[in-house]
């Protein structure tokens, strides 16, 4: 695993120096990271570099997982579409789940470290646990929720203002709230089996064991399957381009162990698929994950990412650091990544997704200098370093009420 040290080449010594003085102002402070699961979707693929890169700066970050049964996260996926924006029914009864569910949690959850991070909703009651004791609260929200259903954000806001503070990874997604909130985007790790340079003969097995040939350019969505990742609209999409362009796609997903719905909308998009040959529908061992995610992103010809809604798409930054062309939703954090024109094309249909898949297809040297525009931006801002300097400067002004702090 990659230590401190060997991100030196990629961002440059003083940014590495920088993140050694923030560490040594947190010596003693044991920053512990709650969430819902430890493998699937970002946040899991943000802790599992975070807390160790962390810990050999000098900082004790720790994790902790709840556990919830399948009616609980089938609960919580609601309050995340709904969050989303997404239109969910949520019968009364399940506030009062959720509460009883949480009480559960609570009891359950040893708090120890001296800055609580809890990520997201699924785990958002475990404040009542907090006292006062002087450890400091922050809740970590993942979630776009500048169109939130009102009704679920008014539940969870009685939970929300008792915390000291809240991250949003977009300006866009900050509420008006009367608590500090602060904007830290996500981050991709340049140096994680994901992401890593990795040989052609690599890249060629992976695609040998799916039955991916390179005989017709390959476009490519890598997503759980989730409805607001709108894997049936990218098939809409291809099924368009292959009009004009010979080409085929892979839908490459998984699943989390708090995402309930999967299942079903895996069976909606094999259903959609037709059996087309051209169309390959990937699910991904766990234990090969990263280095087949790793592969099929290299062997790309263009990269699909036409999410409905968007926390932040991690998978747009790693495609991009792989420097391929992307073609993208204007929704949630992807325009942050995505500079329209000049790193990517952002797109907000089934027919724009379509016509500026084509656009790259039919020009390579556009697609190219696109992708290469894409990498520089990831470096700039996108990489794991400079969210450990944020989350560390966060964690520092905790201790400071004030908005300027000499260190
Ligand atoms: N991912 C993966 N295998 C899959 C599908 C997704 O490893 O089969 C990873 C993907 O590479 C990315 C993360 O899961 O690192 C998804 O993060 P993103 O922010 O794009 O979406 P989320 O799932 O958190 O909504």
């Amino acid at each position: 695993m990659a230590s401190i040290k060997d991100y030196r080449p990629i961002v440059g010594r003083s940014v590495i120096e920088e993140l050694e003085l923030l560490a040594a102002h947190l010596k003693g402070v044991v920053v512990q990271n709650i969430n819902s699961t430890a493998v699937g979707g970002g946040v899991a693929e943000i802790l599992t570099r975070f807390i160790p890169l962390l810990r050999e700066l000098g900082v004790d970050a720790r994790w902790d997982v709840i556990k919830g049964d399948r009616r609980f996260f089938e609960v919580t996926k609601k309050f995340h579409n709904a969050l989303h924006g997404r239109e969910e029914e949520i019968p009364d009864g399940i506030y009062e789940f959720f509460l009883n569910e949480g009480a559960r949690i609570i009891d359950e959850t040893d708090i120890y470290g001296d800055i609580v991070v809890v990520h997201d909703p699924q785990p958002i009651m475990l404040v009542r646990k907090k006292r006062r004791d002087g450890k400091k609260w922050v809740w970590r929200c993942h979630v776009d929720i500048a169109h939130a259903d009102k009704r679920v954000f008014a539940f969870l806001k009685q939970f929300i203002m008792k915390y000291d503070g809240v991250i949003f990874s977009s300006p866009l997604f900050s509420r008006r709230l009367a608590l500090r909130q602060f904007l830290i985007s996500p981050s991709i790790d340049p140096l994680s089996d994901k992401n890593k340079e990795i040989p052609q003969e690599t890249i060629d097995s992976v695609l040998k064991k799916y039955g991916v040939k390179r005989d017709k350019p390959v476009i490519t969505q890598v997503s759980r399957f989730d409805y607001l990742k709108d894997p049936v609209g990218v098939i809409d999409a291809f099924n368009l381009v292959k009009k004009y362009n010979d080409c085929q796609l892979v839908l490459a997903g998984n699943s989390a162990a708090d995402d309930p719905e999967s299942d079903k909308v895996l069976s909606e998009v094999r259903e959609k698929a037709c059996r087309d040959p051209d169309i390959h529908i990937l699910l991904i061992p766990p234990e090969q994950n990263d280095i087949d995610i790793n592969a099929l992103q290299r062997a790309s010809t263009v990269i699909i990412q036409k999410s409905i809604r968007e926390g932040f798409g991690l998978v747009v930054s790693e495609a991009l650091w792989k420097a391929k062309p992307v073609v993208a939703s204007a929704v949630g954090g992807i325009p942050l990544q995505v500079e329209h024109q000049r790193g990517g094309l952002l797109c907000r249909s089934v027919e724009g997704s379509a016509r500026a898949v084509r656009q790259l297809l039919n020009n390579p040297e556009y697609a190219g200098w696109l992708g290469r525009n894409g990498k520089e931006h990831i470096r700039q801002n996108f990489l794991l370093t400079r969210h450990l300097r944020d989350y560390m400067l966060l964690f520092i002004a905790l201790y400071h009420g004030e908005d300027i702090i000499h260190l």
